[in-house]
C-alpha cells in the first residue's frame, strides 16, 4: 500500500481558504455522536476517521475556527489535499443523513462544501473536471457525439409529434445502457401512450456536476431542456434514470425554472398506468426477486413504494426484502462522482450490495436506474455471484408482451387427408343407416300404439273380444267349410262374428266351448238335455249353457246371435265381478 504523508506536516504549506460557506449551523449542530460512521460505505472503503461524516465535520470545524490542539500548537488548519480527497470520498448516498442524531441535511451539506471547494479552486477531482469539460463540449459526461444521442430509440415504436409523454433518456441511457430506455418506451407504447424524445437535442441534466460541486453549466443545460421540452407540447415527462429524475424535479427549479411537464420516474408512471387499467400484465414471471432502492429515487425523493407496488402486481413474482431497505438501503456505490474518481471502490460497494441481495435467497436483484444497473452488475461479476441484476423495465417488457400464440398444429399429409375423408364418409353412412333404422322403429312403435289404441277403444265400447290366433282358436279346418251339419253351421256363423271356440273342451267334454267368456253350447239331434251333474258343475264354475236342436237350425244366424249375446253378457258379469 502506498504510504500516505501525514497531512498535519504539510498543512502549513496548503491553501488557506478565502471564504467559508454558510455552514455554521450544521457544524454547530453536529454532536460528534458517530451514529453516521457505520452506515457510510465510503468509510468502509477508506477506513480513516477523516472520511467519515463525523470526521469531515470535525475537520471543517477546525478549518473554520481552529481546533483546540491547533491553537495550543500555534498552527493553522488549511485546505489540505487529503481533506479535499476525503470530501470527495463520498457517494452522496445520504445514509448519514438518514441516521443523523441532529437531523443535519447532510446530502445538501456535502454538495455545499464541494461547491465551496470548487469556488476555492481546489475541487473537484480530476475525473470530475474531465466530465465537466465533456458536458460543456458535447453535453454528456461520456464525450459521445450528440448526433448519436437519439440512436437508442426502438424502431418498433412510432414517435408522435405532439405526444402524451416526453421521454428523457439521460446520458447513461442514451450511450451506455440503451436497453433500459428502449424497454421503458416499449412498455409505455404497449399501454397506448404516445411518446417522443428530444433525441440529439437532449442535454445532460448535469447531475454528475451538481453532485461534485460544479454548477456553472447547470443554468444553460436546464434552460435548454426546459425550453425544448415545452416546444414538444407533452403533458408529462418520464425518465428511467433516478439521477435525472431527482435533478429535473428539484435542481432545475433552483438554477432556471421547473419543467413545464409533470415529471415522473417511470416506476411512478407505470404504477399509474396499471391503476388506470391501461397497461395489461399479460404474462406470469416466476421468480424470487429483491429490490434495490436507488439513493436518488428512494432516500432523496421518497419514492419507495411505486416500484415495489408494480413488482407485486406481476403474477408469479415473490418479492423479498433485504435487511437494509428503503430509508436505510445500502448505496450501490456509483453516485456523487464516486464511481468516476474511485471506480474500484465503487465496485467493491456494489459487491457488498450484491451480498445483501444474496442473503435473501433471491434469484434476481431488481432496481430502476441504468447507472445502478451498471455498477451492481460489475459488483456481481467481481464476486462471481449468480444473482441476475435487472432493471424493472426488463421484467415489465416480458410481462406486458401480448399473450403467446399457441403453435399451429403440423399440416396433415395427402394420405392422412384421404384416410380422414374415408373415415368421415363411413361415419356418415353409418349415421344414415342408424337414422333409417330409428325411423322404422319409430314407425313400428307408432303403428303398435295405433293398434293398441284401436283395441282399447273397441274394448271400451264393450264389444265382445275378438281374438285372433290365441289358444282358444280351434283352428277352423276344412270341415267348417264343407260340413253342413247344424253343429258346424252354428260354429261357422259364430266364427264369422269373431267368436272362437273349442270342441269337446275340458273334463266335461263341452261339445262347443267358448272358453274365455265361458259359454257352453250343446246341439242335440232330437229332444235331449245336458247331463244334470254336468250342468250343476258348469254353472258352479260360471259357465252359461245354451242348448240347440238340429231341427231348429237353418242358417245358424239366430243361434250365433244368441251365442254372441251370451258371450257379451258373461264377459260383462266377469268384469263386474273382477272390480
Ligand atoms: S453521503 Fe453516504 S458516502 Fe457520503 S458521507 Fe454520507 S454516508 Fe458516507
Ligand atoms: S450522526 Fe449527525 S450529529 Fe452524529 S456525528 Fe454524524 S453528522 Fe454529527
Amino acid at each position: 500500500m502506498k504510504a500516505i504523508e501525514n497531512p498535519f506536516s504539510k498543512m502549513m504549506r496548503d491553501m488557506k481558504p478565502k471564504k467559508m460557506p454558510r455552514i455554521q449551523q450544521e457544524l454547530t449542530a453536529c454532536l460528534q455522536c458517530g451514529y453516521c460512521i457505520d452506515v457510510c460505505e465510503a468509510h468502509e472503503q477508506s477506513p480513516w476517521e477523516s472520511v467519515t461524516p463525523r470526521g469531515k465535520i470535525y475537520y471543517l470545524r477546525a478549518i473554520q475556527g481552529g481546533g483546540q490542539s491547533d491553537k495550543v500548537l500555534g498552527r493553522e488548519v488549511s485546505l489540505s489535499p487529503y481533506f479535499i480527497d476525503a470530501m470527495y470520498r463520498c457517494t452522496g448516498c445520504g445514509n448519514c443523513e438518514a441516521v443523523c442524531h441532529a437531523n443535519i441535511p447532510l446530502v445538501e451539506f456535502w454538495e455545499t462544501v464541494r461547491k465551496w471547494l470548487v469556488d476555492e479552486g481546489v475541487g473537484p477531482m480530476s475525473a470530475h473536471k474531465g466530465m465537466a469539460r465533456k458536458i460543456e463540449e458535447v453535453h454528456n459526461p461520456y464525450g459521445e457525439r450528440p448526433s448519436k444521442r437519439g440512436d437508442w430509440w426502438p424502431k418498433e415504436v412510432e414517435k408522435t409529434a405532439v405526444p402524451e409523454v416526453l421521454f428523457f433518456a439521460g446520458c447513461t441511457g442514451s450511450y451506455r445502457e440503451q436497453k433500459v430506455p428502449q424497454m421503458g418506451v416499449q412498455v409505455l407504447a404497449r399501454a397506448g401512450v404516445t411518446i417522443n424524445t428530444l433525441g440529439p437535442e437532449e442535454y445532460c441534466c448535469t447531475s454528475p456536476l451538481l453532485r461534485t460541486g460544479i454548477n456553472k453549466y447547470s443554468l444553460d443545460c436546464a434552460q435548454h431542456t426546459v425550453e425544448r421540452a415545452d416546444g414538444i407540447g407533452a403533458k408529462d415527462m418520464v425518465m428511467t434514470c433516478s439521477g435525472c429524475y431527482k435533478t429535473v424535479s428539484t435542481d432545475f427549479g433552483k438554477f432556471y425554472a421547473k419543467a413545464g411537464q409533470n415529471v415522473y420516474h417511470i416506476s411512478q408512471y407505470i404504477e399509474k398506468l396499471i391503476a388506470e387499467k391501461r397497461l395489461p400484465l399479460n404474462n406470469e414471471y416466476k421468480a424470487k426477486v429483491t429490490f434495490h432502492d436507488p439513493c436518488h429515487l428512494g432516500r432523496h425523493m421518497g419514492v419507495f413504494d411505486p416500484p415495489r407496488n408494480v413488482l407485486k402486481k406481476v403474477k408469479g413474482i415473490e418479492l423479498v426484502e433485504m435487511d437494509r431497505k428503503k430509508e436505510n438501503s445500502r448505496c450501490c456505490g456509483a453516485g456523487g462522482g464516486y464511481k468516476s474518481q474511485y471506480g474500484e471502490m465503487a465496485i467493491n460497494i456494489a459487491a457488498e450490495r450484491i451480498r445483501d441481495a444474496e442473503e435473501t435467497g433471491a434469484e434476481i436483484l431488481v432496481t430502476c436506474c441504468p447507472f445502478c444497473v451498471v455498477n451492481l452488475s460489475q459488483g456481481a461479476k467481481q464476486i462471481g455471484s449468480k444473482i441476475k441484476v435487472m432493471d424493472l423495465m426488463e421484467i415489465l417488457l416480458k410481462v406486458t408482451a401480448p399473450p403467446e400464440a399457441k403453435p399451429e398444429p403440423p399440416k396433415p399429409s395427402a394420405a392422412e387427408i384421404a384416410e380422414k375423408e374415408r373415415l368421415a364418409a363411413e361415419k356418415a353412412k353409418a349415421a344414415a343407416l342408424e337414422k333409417e333404422r330409428l325411423e322404422k322403429e319409430k314407425q313400428m312403435a307408432e303403428e303398435k300404439a295405433r293398434i293398441a289404441a284401436a283395441l282399447a277403444a273397441k274394448a271400451s265400447e264393450d264389444e265382445p273380444i275378438i281374438v285372433y290366433g290365441d289358444d282358444e282358436d280351434e283352428g277352423m279346418g276344412d270341415d267348417i267349410w264343407t260340413d253342413n251339419s247344424p253343429k258346424a253351421l252354428i260354429r261357422r256363423a259364430a266364427w264369422n262374428k269373431g267368436l272362437r271356440c273349442r270342441l269337446d273342451y275340458g273334463a266335461r267334454a263341452i261339445p262347443v266351448a267358448f272358453v274365455k267368456p265361458k259359454v257352453a253350447v250343446y246341439v242335440f239331434a232330437e229332444d235331449g238335455e245336458v247331463d244334470p251333474k254336468d250342468r250343476e258343475k258348469l254353472e258352479e264354475e260360471g259357465w252359461a249353457i245354451l242348448t240347440f236342436f238340429e231341427k231348429d237350425v237353418t242358417d245358424a244366424e239366430k243361434e250365433a246371435l244368441e251365442i254372441k249375446a251370451a258371450v257379451k253378457e258373461n264377459l260383462k258379469a266377469m268384469k263386474k265381478k273382477k272390480k
